[in-house]
């Protein structure tokens, strides 16, 4: 392998390398999020040559864990929800399995929503939905409708356009709405239907509707989803990324960053970057970007302008998470709960800054000292961009100000922390099809080139793992075909029946 830091070193490196066939690196991984660490992990498996460069001193991008006194807080990612069975086989097969940290049972009781300025419990069968006072006659007859409501006429519909036309309003406000601002910080009223909650839409194109979906599966004995769990890991979530990037069969390495890219032919790409030790040059067969966008754009400058430009227009929301720290006895409500969502016009009515609020220390044990509690609420997303400018001290006063109504909090604070992210997560808004359509045509005459990153395929860690494993697939194809063509080892296979497993599904 050539790594130089000087730029005659360079030079010649690259002078013998236009010239030869041979790549440092099978695989090149830009960026230590969830993203790259899991495409890294997929391809590893298979015995790949990989390396993974981290611009940052930590693997792990957006999840980060903090430790402080006793309490500990997330910056953003807070738990990991899976019904994939891909996601399982990760976790297994990468030894995190025994690392999880599961949901205390206290958690598994009730979910809240905010409902006329109240917290009430969300009814959480059909059939306790319907005994519900919270949802109105009129708002539960129109569920009943919607195996008789026809498909779509619009091919690219809005979430709140499919959601209203399948189910209702009432549905939308209730439920939809306060889902996607809460967990995705996105706007349902711009949001694309098929990207943002694809498996929704697919029902409805396999089967004419949701509910029928929903009972041919039943009755097939194929479930629509399993049961969700929830999970983080022993130490918070950082212990997911940390624990990927102390394998080294990952490559991962610290304070590396990428700064150009350049094509020298099909699977024939340049990466250049700043090291520790100054600059760096590699050559690989495949590129992974897992950056945000943006950076994706600048790096892609010279390869391909017109994907470099859509790359740069993918929008982007700010997001801040207050923690705040409190005396068990300062608090009335028993915290039976996961926490709760606030619907969009109970924000309104009720003049709230929060989307929601997590009851942390009801969900996972060791987030907070003996006799206190962690809360964690979620301020801004698409419903409120300025409210990122808020200092510490309004975020804090803010949250107060909505929940200590709610909760019955008595006493002052003893602890208030604030995570501020300015482009926390992408947006699957407006023309988002087209510009995905785009991507996916340029990438198309860039043999080599893949984006691997929380703007494509879901923004949650589930959907990372999966949509990790399907690059790494379309790799470990065209690897394997060149090596067999080739007749030479590229792809080593040191646990064939787990490759087997691997390959199989999702060839
Ligand atoms: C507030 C908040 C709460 C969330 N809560 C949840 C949750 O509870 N559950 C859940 O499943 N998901 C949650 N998410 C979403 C999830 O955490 C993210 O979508 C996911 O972690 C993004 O991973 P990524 O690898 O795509 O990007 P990132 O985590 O952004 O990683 C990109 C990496 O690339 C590196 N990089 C950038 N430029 C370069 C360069 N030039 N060279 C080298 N490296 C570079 C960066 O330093 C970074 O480490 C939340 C997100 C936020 C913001």
């Amino acid at each position: 392998m050539t790594h130089t830091n000087t730029q005659t070193h360079k030079s010649q490196y690259n002078k013998n390398r236009h010239h030869s066939d041979a790549s440092d690196l099978d695989v090149l991984v830009v960026g230590g999020g969830i993203s790259g660490l899991s495409t890294a992990w997929w391809l590893a498996q298979s015995g790949l040559h990989v390396q993974v460069w981290e611009k940052s001193s930590q693997a792990g991008g957006k999840i980060k864990t903090d430790t402080i006194d006793g309490f500990r807080t997330e910056q953003a990612a807070s738990m990991i929800m899976n019904f994939k069975p891909e996601v399982d086989q990760f976790f297994t097969h990468s030894g995190l399995e025994a690392l999880k940290a599961k949901r205390l049972l206290k958690a598994e009781n009730n979910r809240y929503l905010m409902n006329k300025g109240q917290l009430q419990p969300l009814p959480m069968t059909i059939a306790r939905l319907f005994f519900s006072s919270m949802w109105s006659t009129q708002g539960k007859l129109r569920l009943l409708m919607e195996p008789f409501i026809s498909k779509a006429s619009k091919e690219d519909e809005t979430v709140s356009e499919f959601i209203t036309r399948r189910f209702g309003q009432e549905f939308l406000e209730k439920a939809m709405e306060p889902f996607i601002a809460g967990t995705l910080a996105s706007d349902p009223d711009f949001a694309s239907a098929q990207h943002v909650i694809p498996r929704l839409t697919a029902l409805e194109k396999k089967f004419g509707s949701i509910t029928a979906g929903i009972i041919a599966h039943k009755a097939t004995g194929k479930r629509t989803a399993r049961n969700p769990e929830s999970f983080s890991f022993e130490g918070g979530m950082s212990t997911l990324p940390q624990q990927l990037a102390n394998d080294p069969k990952l490559g991962f390495k610290a304070n590396i960053e990428v700064t150009n890219i350049i094509q020298h032919g099909p699977h024939q790409w340049e990466i250049r970057a700043k090291g520790p030790d100054g600059e760096m040059c590699y050559t690989a067969r495949h590129v992974v970007i897992s950056s945000p966008s943006d950076i994706a754009a600048h790096l892609l400058k010279s390869v391909n302008q017109t994907l470099s430009h859509v790359l740069s227009t993918v929008k982007y929301t700010p997001l801040s998470v207050v923690h705040i720290g409190l005396e068990h006895s300062a608090v009335d409500h028993p915290l039976d709960s996961a926490g709760f969502l606030v619907p969009r016009q109970e924000k309104k009515q009720g003049n709230m800054t929060i989307n929601g609020n997590l009851w942390m220390s009801s969900i996972f044990s060791d987030r907070a000292p003996q006799n206190c509690i962690l809360l964690s609420s979620y301020i801004g997303g698409s419903r409120q961009p300025t409210a990122i400018d808020f200092s510490t001290e309004e975020n804090i006063a803010y949250v107060l100000q909505d929940i200590a109504p709610l909760l019955g909090i008595k006493g002052d604070p003893v602890m208030g922390r604030v995570n501020k992210h300015q482009k926390a997560l992408p947006l699957y808004h407006d023309d988002y099809h087209r510009k995905l359509t785009v991507i996916k045509q340029e990438l198309h005459n860039l043999p080599g080139l893949h984006l691997e990153a929380n703007y494509i395929g879901g923004v949650s860690i589930r959907d990372r793992i999966v949509s990790s494993q399907k690059t790494a697939s379309v790799i470990l194809a065209h690897l394997s075909l060149q090596s067999k063509n080739r007749r030479t080892q590229t792809v080593k296979k040191s646990t064939p029946d787990f490759n087997h497993t691997f390959i199989e599904t999702h060839a």
